[in-house]
């Protein structure tokens, strides 16, 4: 089969690799539909983080299951699927709790590489969610958005306690700060009417300026660091934000977002932190609450499921680029230019 391989920065190529094979009673393998590039995957592109070389690419993805191994039981062939970016068993004692990318047993998709034509799927009755029937074509892509940056943008907003009567602050505006403004706007939607809730984003780019607002944004906040703080405050009588989602993973971001919260607000971090360390003093004056890391997708998937079932989002907007799969290195390097949001694939 055909599938992306990440040979070290700026070299990625698309070449046959071994089919995947039912390994454990509890897999099963899917045909991928859609699968795309992620913002944590130019981490490595960009020689920041180093892997061991060469690297199947590629976590999020949608599909239709082939064959499923003996154990399995809710999960059968033909159905069309969605799952997160770890593989979880959804049953352990932390799964239960909501934290399925902390299982016990957890296997990160990322190293079974999902930019390709198939994948094994462990604990596919835990991984994995079906969709009610086989979906038009035009659903693909927000359902594939679910599989990690819309969920994680939604933890994100979850996270930072995001609801009614919350002024929302998201910093970063590539696909899970866009999808965090999505998520905070259903989260206050959702419940009550929203009184003086504001969504905040914070970009410098007009064509995700434009998304953020069509995604629930009332306001954007261009300046970074400590003048995008500045500006938060200007709009929050001084105070900061309730709720901030931190949504790039730099020192910049998380300080910008710790400082735009107000004492007893809460910040949601879900972007890939590299080379951030706190202050502990900020962190002692500052009074706010601290919640993050790899979003639990697995947690939101069934309603996220829904929500694009009956079209009342549509996270699929943020993919601006489609490309076959055997064109996985432009949709890299698009992405690494910022001339697209996300490239989705085609195997
Ligand atoms: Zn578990």
């Amino acid at each position: 089969m055909r599938g992306a391989v990440m040979y070290g920065p700026g070299d990625v190529r698309v070449e046959e690799r071994e089919e995947p094979r039912l390994v454990e009673a509890t897999d099963a393998i899917i045909r991928v539909s859609a699968a795309c590039v992620c913002g944590s995957d130019l981490w490595p592109y960009r020689g920041v983080e180093k892997l061991g070389w060469p690297v199947p690419m590629g976590h999020e993805y949608v599909g239709i299951v082939e064959e499923v191994g003996a154990e399995v039981e809710t999960i059968k062939p033909g159905q069309f699927v969605v799952g997160s970016f770890w593989g979880s068993d959804n049953t352990c004692e932390i799964c239960r709790a909501g934290y399925q990318s902390a299982c016990v047993n957890r296997v990160a998709m990322g190293s079974l590489g999902a930019q390709a034509e198939r994948l094994r799927i462990p604990f596919a009755d835990g991984t994995l969610v079906a969709t009610p029937e086989i979906p038009p074509n035009d659903l693909i892509p927000s359902l594939l958005a679910a599989s990690d940056v819309l969920g994680t943008g939604w933890f994100g907003a979850v996270a930072a306690e995001a609801g009614p009567g919350k002024t929302v602050a998201v910093v970063g505006d590539g696909a899970v700060g866009l999808l965090a403004v999505l998520a905070a706007k259903q989260l206050g939607a959702e419940r009550v009417i929203a009184m003086s809730r504001r969504v905040i984003a914070m970009s410098r780019h007009e064509s995700r300026q434009r998304l953020a607002r069509e995604f629930g944004a009332t306001e954007i906040v261009e300046e970074r660091g400590d003048d995008g703080v500045e500006r938060i405050k200007e709009l929050t009588d001084g105070l900061g934000a309730h709720s901030v989602v931190e949504a790039v993973g730099t020192q910049e971001s998380m300080l910008q977002a710790i400082h735009a919260t107000q004492p007893g607000g809460h910040v949601g971090f879900v972007g890939v932190a590299h080379s951030v360390e706190l202050p502990a003093m900020d962190l002692f004056w500052g009074l706010v609450h601290l919640h993050g890391g790899p979003a639990p997708v697995r947690r939101f998937l069934p309603e996220l499921v829904e929500l694009i079932w009956n079209r009342q989002i549509d996270p699929g907007k943020v993919f601006d680029l489609e490309l076959p799969l055997d064109d996985a290195a432009a949709g890299y390097e698009a992405m690494d230019e910022r001339r697209a949001i996300k490239a989705l694939l085609r195997p």
